[in-house]
């Protein structure tokens, strides 16, 4: 069984004019043309995957 004590700890970055999100555990969102929407996906990956 793999326990998974990690946290998923997002952030976002700017890249060019486009902004996207980061997690801890390697994932990348898409990249957005508004961090508004990045900092969305982070938050919609943060709480699917730490539940
Ligand atoms: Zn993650």
């Amino acid at each position: 069984m793999h326990a998974q004590a990690t946290a998923h700890t997002t952030t976002t970055t700017e890249r060019g004019s486009f902004a996207l999100a980061r997690c801890s555990c390697g994932w990348t969102g898409p990249a957005r043309r508004s961090r508004d929407r990045a900092r969305t996906d982070a938050a919609e990956h943060a709480r699917t995957n730490n539940a």
